[in-house]
């Protein structure tokens, strides 16, 4: 029997509510299908990880890690750290850069039962992970951000071919198994060197994809037509910033935050990551949401099912969705989406639902 080794990381806040929310329907889904063995590797992140081991991303998680298919990461609530930890990468941008996870993958499709602002939408945003101007991702090539007079402040955006050129493979090949369409987000006309080095170099990578058809379009003219037509997009490649706050945007234009799933990936290993924050204010209530943790680990096991080639974890992530989606239609949620459930409640009526057999 094919056995995967899944990393867990509970991280901060609600964190540890919702990763063992979704470690709980994932391991009921792989009960239920026996046809694949899955190995939870508990490790610490966040505040664990600064109590046990001195960091929030200790090397022991580090190490394990890499010997992981993947793993499951919870949201980290770095602002609460001490001075010391504050100053350097967060957990999950520690991670990103560690492994080079350079593709972050953000989902946003309409869920019947709940209410889209935008209609029905089912379209997939590729955000360059790497570079672009977030300054902690340049810190190793000496660019940073930094003040040149105490009233003068400097930000460098670093956008390289390779980076650009691996971002719009994965689009391109995700496209090929979605609608064949692929819509280039950038600013070109305003930073023409390095918008133009993204937009250029994605439409050479286009040539080698010749069914796929090809748009582009400016960010804030992109803005506007999701909101009027999201619809009509399917795949979407950009760079980093804009990809961080378009897929915010589309998260809430179809559903909730709260929903949204993501996963980031390099190629041979992927994080799966919910798209929202640690929600400190409801931390510990058994309130929370855990349907963009869990969604995200059903992206995980879609992604992994994919590059093993292996048709029974694909099974076990459509079993898992269903069920989850299934609860959420039945009006079973949580308070955020005007429920009553508790997190666990919610849970185990997903958990029951799949014992049942659906
Ligand atoms: P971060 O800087 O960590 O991204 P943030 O400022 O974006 O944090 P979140 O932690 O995402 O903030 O929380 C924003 C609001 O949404 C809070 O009021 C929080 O309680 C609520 N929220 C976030 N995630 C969930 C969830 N899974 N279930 C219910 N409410 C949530
Ligand atoms: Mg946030």
């Amino acid at each position: 029997m094919a056995t995967y080794k899944i990393g867990v990381l509970n991280g901060d806040g609600i964190g540890p509510e919702i990763v063992k929310a979704s470690v709980e329907v994932i391991a009921a889904v792989a009960e239920y299908a026996g046809t694949t063995t899955i190995d939870f590797v508990p490790l610490p992140m966040g505040w664990e990880g600064i109590e046990t081991h001195g960091e929030p991303i200790p090397d022991l998680t580090k190490e394990t890690l890499r010997g992981c298919h993947g793993w499951i990461m919870g949201p980290h609530d770095s602002s609460s750290y001490p001075p010391e930890h504050k100053e350097k990468r967060n957990p999950s941008g520690e991670l990103r850069h560690h492994f080079d996870l350079y593709a972050n993958i953000r989902p946003s499709k309409t869920i019947s039962g709940i209410k889209s602002v935008v209609g029905e939408a089912d379209l997939v945003i590729f955000r360059e992970n790497t570079e672009g101007f977030y300054p902690d991702r340049n810190m190793h090539a000496g660019l940073g951000e930094y003040m040149i007079t105490p009233d003068i402040a400097v930000v460098n955006g670093v956008f390289t071919r390779k980076a650009s050129e691996r971002i719009a493979h994965a689009a391109f090949r995700m496209a090929m198994q979605r609608k064949r369409k692929v819509t280039i987000v950038h600013k070109a006309n305003v930073i023409r060197l390095g918008y133009g080095l993204f937009l250029d170099t994605c439409r050479e990578v286009a040539k080698q994809y010749p069914e796929v058809k090809v748009e582009d379009y400016h960010i804030d003219a992109m803005a506007a037509h999701l909101v009027r037509r999201a619809k009509e997009f399917d795949v979407i490649v950009t760079t980093n910033m804009f990809g961080d706050i378009l897929s915010d945007l589309a998260g809430e234009l179809v559903g909730s935050l709260g929903l949204a799933p993501s996963i980031n990936t390099n190629d041979q290993q992927a994080m799966a990551q919910a798209a929202h924050g640690s929600a400190p204010d409801i931390a510990g209530k058994n309130i929370a949401n855990p349907v963009g943790e869990m969604l995200s680990t059903v992206m995980l096991l879609d992604w992994l099912s994919a590059r093993h080639q292996d048709q029974n974890l694909y099974r076990v992530a459509r079993l898992a969705e269903q069920a989850i989606m299934e609860t959420m239609e039945a009006g079973i949620c949580t308070r955020d989406l005007g429920g009553t459930a508790s997190t666990t409640e919610f849970t185990a009526a997903i958990i029951e639902r799949i014992a049942s057999g659906g």
